[in-house]
């Protein structure tokens, strides 16, 4: 029987080529066997940070040259990796934890060396956006990956706001210094109803995967200072698809309308159905101005 490391030789390992390696995101075990190949093959390694890349070939028994390839300086060093293309090398890309290139560096590099005409060359591995939809369940059978909000509280509600009627799970990475607030923020976008799930050092040793509402999650997070610490992925429902609830909806605004104004019409509204507050009163403006018309 032919043995994994045989598998993993098998493969075509061009010269010239980038390989975009990816590398555990807490678990080192995680690392997979083509990786360990590659990063043993390649002749240098594009890290995000030396000193980081450097511990883990240690712990791995490896040992490669290293360029340093950050947020900051992606295109200068890309010509640098271009030039050890062109002479022929292997070389690899790998981030601090990961997929390079998802909410890390990698992208620009993967741009530049195939618009310069190389391969790139894909090896699949960790990720914390993969790691916590595969067990989030059924509620985030289609998603968008959204990354970082933006960290000031005007610009995060203003990305908030423009998402209020997407229907697809969307997907949020968060620092530990900023998750409360940010799961606050959410609340206050989407509403109290929809569902989220926290899932916070995945594959490491205090990970923890919380399934909850908006509504509950604020008090969730502050029961416990731990709850707060290390690193999350935050999952959060998409809308609920307009056409199947938004004739009960208009039902409810149009009953709520003959009472209240529109604020506090949208307010009610949110309360009895779980849906966002946001939409409901942009709903409840259009519902009004249809009024106003017939009359
Ligand atoms: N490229 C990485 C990937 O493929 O997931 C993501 C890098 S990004 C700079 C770091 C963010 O990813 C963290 O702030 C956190 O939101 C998320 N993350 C990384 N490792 C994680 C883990 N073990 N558990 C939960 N979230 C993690």
């Amino acid at each position: 029987m032919t043995s994994l490391l045989e598998l993993a030789q098998a493969q075509q390992y061009p010269v010239a080529t980038l390989y975009v390696v990816a590398t555990p995101i807490g678990n080192l075990a995680d690392i997979t066997l083509r990786a360990l190949h590659v990063l043993g093959l390649v002749d240098r390694i594009a890290a995000e940070d030396t000193r980081n890349t450097g511990q883990l070939l240690t712990r791995f028994g490896l040992s490669k040259p290293l360029i340093a390839v950050h947020e900051h300086n992606e295109r200068e060093a890309a010509q640098r990796v271009i030039d050890f293309l062109r002479a022929g090398e292997r070389v690899a890309c790998v981030s601090d934890a990961g997929t390079p290139g998802i909410s890390d560096p990698g992208a620009k590099l993967v741009d530049a060396v195939r618009e310069a005409g190389f391969q790139v060359v894909p090896l699949p591995g960790a990720s914390a956006l993969a790691t916590a939809l595969s067990a989030a369940g059924d509620w985030v059978a289609t998603f968008t990956f959204l990354g970082f909000l933006p960290p000031k509280p005007k610009q995060r509600a203003t990305a908030l706001q423009s998402l209020v009627a997407h229907e697809h799970a969307m997907v949020f990475y968060e620092a530990p210094h900023r998750i409360v607030e940010t799961v606050q923020a959410l609340a206050d976008a989407f509403g109290p109803g929809r569902r989220l799930l926290i899932a916070r050092e995945l594959t490491k040793l205090h990970e923890a995967l919380h399934r909850c509402t908006l509504a509950e999650a604020p008090a969730w997070l502050a029961e416990d200072a731990n709850r707060q610490r290390g690193e999350f992925v935050l999952v959060v429902e998409g809308a609920q698809v307009a056409a199947a609830s938004g004739e009960d909806h208009d039902a409810l605004l149009r009953v709520l309308l003959q009472e209240v104004p529109v604020k506090s019409a949208a307010k009610l509204a949110a309360a009895l159905t779980g849906a966002s507050r946001n939409a409901l009163y942009a709903r409840a403006l259009e519902l009004k101005g249809e009024e106003k018309e017939d009359d």
